[in-house]
């Protein structure tokens, strides 16, 4: 596996075992001690996959991954949280914002790595695969491309892989196992209250070109993409 990393990370000796551990295993690796930093750094080159610190000395990697989803260049790169922070409520505020997986240190270089593979994999792997078309929405597995009427959904990889699911099994309903077992594909630890987070903000993203009531809730069951 191959691709640009970007480490974001205040704290030395972490940043340094991180990019070492990646650089033996093929991956390009750009480095930031502060948001301010990284920022600077997706300005030259937009990477594959940030890895970013949940505690940075100038903003909160919660509040950058809020901004890296914001931004048209960083909207649908894969990012992984560092966290020593092993709350379930914290790693749902992680997710919310817009994090797509998480790891918590303490943590082996072995299985930072898996992770990070895993997340890549993801990120990539729908491609090859034709045009899905329901209810208004348009979705381009080859260029990892959702809109609504013309207009471009914002999606993490994650929300696109979500409704990717979806769009492969309308009318379907897909039980949060199921989800969980296509999205992540069983390699992450991701729960059931992971995936709610994630459809809230899928939902939020398709409300914003209007179609905020193609995914419904099954009560006791699961999701169910429908035509509204
Ligand atoms: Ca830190």
């Amino acid at each position: 596996m191959s691709g640009h990393i970007l480490i974001v990370e205040d704290e030395p000796d972490i940043r340094r075992m991180i990019g070492v551990n990646l650089r033996h295993h093929g991956y390009r690796v750009t480095d930031a001690g502060d948001a301010a930093a990284a920022s600077v750094a997706i300005a030259a080159e937009v990477p594959d996959l940030i890895v970013l610190d949940w505690m940075l000395p100038d903003t909160s990697g919660l509040e950058f991954a809020r901004d890296l989803r914001e931004r048209d260049a960083t909207r649908d790169t894969p990012v992984l949280f560092l966290t020593a922070r092993a709350q379930e409520q914290d790693k749902l505020a992680g997710f919310e914002a817009g994090a797509d997986d998480y790891v918590t240190k303490p943590f082996s270089p072995r299985e930072l790595l898996a992770r990070i593979t895993a997340l890549l994999r993801r990120a990539s792997k729908v491609s090859t695969e034709d045009t899905l078309e329901f209810g208004g929405i348009r979705l381009e597995p080859d260029s990892l491309r959702a809109s609504a009427g013309g207009q471009q959904l914002e999606l993490s990889p994650t929300e696109f892989r979500l409704l990717h699911c979806f769009m492969r099994n309308p009318q379907r309903i897909l039980s949060r196992a199921r989800l969980i077992e296509m999205v992540w594909d069983n390699d992450s630890e991701v729960e059931a209250r992971t995936v709610d987070v994630h459809i809230r903000r899928l939902r939020v993203a398709l409300g914003a070109a209007g179609h905020d009531r193609l995914i419904a809730t099954v009560r006791g069951a699961g999701y169910r993409l429908e035509e509204a």
